[in-house]
């Protein structure tokens, strides 16, 4: 089976690198699954989680943005944070989803309400990677 060098960095540094023999993630214009032999693009991200399936088993990436890079036989994501299933601290996105909802709820102006709605989404993927709800 042909597999795809995939590798996912922060500015913190890598969170994972493997081989595997599909790649499918949310980008801004739609999902985007990727076999070896892909034709070379880039594309920027939402906030999702990347799934990355070699033989039965699939894991799972949470990420807030940044941007795919993609060659025939290589992934790379540049992303703003990501963290593996293994590494989400549940009880953090929890509180994180409360206190976004919270400021949702109060009277805050454009900016601060986008934010809030920001780290909502964040905390909400990081629930759902968490508990594997992709
Ligand atoms: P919080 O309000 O809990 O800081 P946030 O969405 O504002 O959440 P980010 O700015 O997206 O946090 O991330 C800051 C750093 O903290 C990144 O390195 C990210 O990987 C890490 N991080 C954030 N939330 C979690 C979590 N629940 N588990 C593990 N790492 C996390």
């Amino acid at each position: 089976m042909k597999t795809l060098k995939v590798s996912i960095v922060t500015p913190d540094g890598p969170v994972y690198s493997s081989n595997v023999e599909m790649v499918s993630t949310k980008a801004k214009s739609g999902e985007m699954g990727i076999l070896p032999g892909h034709i070379p693009t880039v594309a920027p991200l939402e906030i999702g989680a990347v799934r990355l399936k070699d033989g039965g088993n699939t894991e799972l990436v949470a990420v807030s943005g940044g941007f795919l890079e993609v060659r025939p036989q290589e992934v790379t994501i540049l992303a703003q944070t990501a963290e593996t299933a293994a590494g989400i601290d549940i009880d953090r996105a929890r509180e994180a989803k409360i206190r976004a909802e919270q400021r949702i709820e109060s009277k805050l102006d454009d900016i601060d309400q986008k934010r809030a709605e920001l780290a909502l989404r964040r905390a909400i993927n990081r629930i759902n990677v968490y508990e594997r709800r992709f």
